[in-house]
């Protein structure tokens, strides 16, 4: 039974993650994400049913459009199955409680902005202001310990970007500054930190590697959101094991 029910949360999360690619890719250039087939971005030509398969399409395909042998971007695979993973432990981890459907949410905001923030370097607005509205009613509903710890998170959370916009002249986006903002109301003022620490580590960690491998040129910008969303996604997960682990230490 257990097993089933594993299944079906992954299942329902790689098909929602292929949703996630259309609405990432179709939103920033104004496209509708419901009406309208998929196709190529290369040839155009319209997907079969059995090329619009969550991972499989992809792996049978070998990453390659089968019309124009265009080569297809491995975000796609990644975020479905990212998706299936992560609707999966939410399961696991939280249970079939009232909280769980709220991470459900937070999952799949994160996962369309790593989207929209790989392939085109923008948080777009509109994704923004579709989601805060709903996180501000789930902190209603399900208020953080003290109640305005959500209000500081966003603050903070904002600010926080802001500065470092300020002093590093551009290194990170306006798009970041927002993005955090919106996740600061889900995740309280403490969780924010840690998860900006957890993001710049592991920022800088890659940022360095890039730099050494020459793989980027000093100036060529790496998208920050995704690491502002893997802080998130430890923090949330994590946060209170790690601010014990972190106060234990320093005893
Ligand atoms: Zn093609």
């Amino acid at each position: 039974m257990e097993g089933l029910v594993f299944t079906l949360f992954f299942i329902l999360g790689i098909i929602l993650g292929s949703f996630f690619n259309v609405v990432g890719l179709r939103m920033p250039q104004n496209i509708s994400s419901v009406h309208g087939h998929s196709s190529c971005p290369s040839c155009k030509k319209q997907l079969q049913w059995y090329e619009l398969i969550p991972i499989l399409s992809y792996v049978f395909q070998r990453g390659k459009c089968t019309h124009c042998h265009y080569s297809l971007s491995p975000i796609y695979p990644f975020i479905e199955f990212t998706t299936g993973c992560l609707f999966t432990y939410s399961y696991v981890h939280i249970g079939l409680t009232p909280t769980l459907l709220p991470t459900l949410l937070l999952i799949s905001f994160l996962m369309i902005v790593v989207v929209t923030d790989i392939t085109y370097m923008i948080i777009p607005n509109k994704l923004l202001l579709f989601f805060l509205p709903l996180f501000v009613c789930i902190r209603i509903i399900y208020p953080l310990e003290p109640f305005y710890d959500a209000v500081l998170g966003a603050v903070v959370g904002f600010l926080l970007i802001a500065l470092i916009i300020i002093i590093s002249r551009g290194g990170m986006g306006a798009g970041d500054m927002k993005l955090f903002g919106v996740i600061g109301i889900m995740l309280g003022l403490q969780y924010v930190l840690l998860s900006f620490f957890i993001a710049v580590c592991v920022g800088g960690l890659i940022g360095a590697y890039l730099l050494i491998g020459k793989k980027k040129e000093r100036k060529s910008q790496v998208p920050f959101g995704p690491f502002l969303v893997l802080g998130t996604m430890i923090s949330y997960f994590y946060g209170d094991v790690l601010i014990t682990l972190y106060v234990s230490f320093m005893m």
